[in-house]
């Protein structure tokens, strides 16, 4: 039993004066006054000052990148950024200690996000770590990520992460898969990444629309990505077939599911928004609002994507491109620039982003029957609205469970208190 003075559930207002009961993992009831038939014990945690919102849901990152500090100079867009990122890869060791280290990064981005708050993760893998994910801590869908220009490098990367997805699902874990970007995946791949999504049933995410320079070399084949792949040496012969960003976004609606990530360009591509308006039903855009924003000079546009009525789920990208992993950050963000309100913001850092990851039945909200996935946060000035307070940069984040199990933080501070409720 958990009282609090509000449980906000996010699925109805919240609820001033509440209690949340859970057991075996899930949440029983929640309530306002006292609970019916209870009696304070050990195991009842009186947070009297305190607020429990369900977990919060990260729909777009990538852990292998969680120990980057600061986040890589994103001036000059994103060419400059990616050739950035391309030699922060080719300067990391290989063999087994360098694989050890990519797993110990991983399991960081893991603790960090458990310590802000998150308890469900859209992860975009380019292998698996060794050992495989860490069980035990925040809900992971594994989009393994796969690119190639060149017919070779695309039929390998193609083979490779399909049987990566395959390993990922026979091992339980909920996979999908990431096609990397317009700019980066030739027409062959993208026909066998969208096949294999299709047949294993599983979700997709893809970075889309991000920038003027990528709607150029799809359309012309020029520009700065073409300049960056040239000096990179994986510039094809002849050039590589690649699809627009519409195209992309109808291919990406063959899947069951399918977040487009970033969208920031969608405002000057009227057919591709069409496509995805027309799609929302299993379509969705990720937004990462910091991100964005550090390296294109501007948010996204959310009042675009909203009005055309597609769901925006948020996510924090990865620390090559951002200083944390703090959705609520994020969400700050948006609510500063005059985007969104502090409850759309939080909609769309738990309803939305679960639904993004295809974890709508699992988390997103506080109610019945649910896992007991939720943070519990503390405010340290008065405030009168709770999702205002929720946003504060001065409110304590004292505690993480993913079904019923502290994943980080502890109640220890609290009174009446056992460490696991
Ligand atoms: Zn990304």
């Amino acid at each position: 039993m958990i009282r609090a003075r509000w449980i906000v559930p996010l699925h109805g207002p919240p609820v001033e004066g509440g209690w949340l009961r859970i057991s075996r993992g899930r949440i029983v009831d929640l309530g306002a006054g006292p609970p019916p038939g209870h009696r304070d014990d050990a195991s009842t945690i009186d947070a009297a000052g305190a607020i429990v919102i369900p977990g919060l849901v990260n729909a777009h990152t990538h852990l292998e990148f969680s120990d980057v500090d600061p986040p890589l100079d994103t001036a000059g867009g994103l060419p400059t950024w990616i050739q950035r990122v391309v030699a922060l890869r080719r300067g990391r060791a290989s063999g087994p200690a360098a694989e050890a280290q990519v797993a110990a990064t991983i399991r960081r981005g893991l603790d960090e996000s458990a310590a802000q708050g998150v308890t469900a993760i859209g992860e975009i893998s380019t292998g698996i770590p060794v050992g495989g994910y860490p069980a035990g801590g925040p809900r992971v869908r594994v989009f393994r990520e796969a690119l190639g220009l060149s017919a070779t490098s695309a039929m390998t990367a193609g083979a490779e992460a399909i049987r990566d997805v395959a390993h990922l699902l026979a091992a339980g874990v909920s996979a999908g898969i990431s096609p990397h970007a317009p700019y980066s995946v030739a027409a062959p791949l993208a026909t066998a990444l969208i096949a294999a999504a299709r047949s294993r049933s599983v979700p997709l995410a893809m970075h889309v629309a991000e920038c003027e320079a990528e709607a150029e070399l799809v359309r012309s084949g020029t520009g700065p990505f073409r300049d960056l792949f040239e000096r990179l040496g994986v510039w094809p012969s002849g050039g590589p077939a690649l699809h627009s960003a519409a195209e992309w976004i109808s291919r990406l609606a063959r899947g069951p599911r399918g977040v487009v990530v970033h969208g920031t360009h969608l405002d000057c591509d009227p057919d591709a928004l069409a496509r995805l308006a027309r799609h929302r039903d299993r379509l969705c855009v990720g937004v990462c609002p910091r991100t964005t924003r550090a390296l294109s000079g501007r948010l996204p546009p959310i009042g675009l994507f909203r009005g055309a009525g597609v769901r925006v789920a948020i996510g924090t990208d990865s620390r090559a491109s951002t200083p944390d992993l703090s959705v609520l950050a994020e969400c700050r963000t948006l609510v500063a620039a005059g985007v969104v309100s502090p409850e759309e913001s939080l909609r769309m850092a738990t309803v939305d982003a679960a639904w993004a990851l295809g974890f709508e039945r699992t988390c997103g909200i506080l109610a019945p029957g649910r896992p007991a996935d939720l943070a519990v946060l503390m405010p340290t000035v008065a405030h009168t609205d709770a999702y205002e307070a929720i946003l504060d940069p001065a409110t304590r984040i004292i505690a993480t469970l993913r079904a019923g199990r502290v994943i980080a933080g502890s109640f220890a501070c609290m009174s009446n208190t056992s460490d696991r409720p």
